[in-house]
């Protein structure tokens, strides 16, 4: 993990009980990172999508924040620099919710 991270995690908020609400503390990214992570992005472990947010002191996904530079360039980095449909990221961040079952949820990552 880098330096960056590290001090990400040291800033982030401790994982709360399994169903109560996300917090954004990333641990279930970085441990088991989810379908679309092993599945789209490549990821054995540390998901590459995971994003910190210095200002809001929280992960967020960046497969729902900026779904098409993430697809982009781990899945078809061919279209780097090309201008797709206007509908096309959308479309994919639509997606993607539909796999991770929406934003602002309960955590669904086990207790331990
Ligand atoms: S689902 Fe749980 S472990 Fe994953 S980021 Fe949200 S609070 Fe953290
Ligand atoms: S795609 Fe999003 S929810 Fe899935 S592991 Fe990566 S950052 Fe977490």
């Amino acid at each position: 993990m880098g330096e960056m991270m590290r001090q990400a995690f040291s800033e982030a908020p401790t994982k709360p009980r399994q169903d109560d609400p996300c917090n954004g503390c990333g641990i279930c990214c970085i441990l088991q990172p989810c379908l679309v992570a092993t599945q789209y992005l490549k990821a054995t472990d540390k998901c590459p999508a995971l994003e910190w947010s210095a200002k809001d002191k929280r992960f967020y996904c960046g497969m729902v924040v900026r779904p098409l530079h993430y697809f982009v360039t781990i899945q078809a980095p061919h279209l780097i620099g090309k201008t797709p449909p206007p509908d096309f990221e959308p479309q994919i961040r639509a997606w993607i919710l539909d796999i991770l079952g929406g934003v602002g949820g309960r955590c669904d990552s086990e207790d331990f």
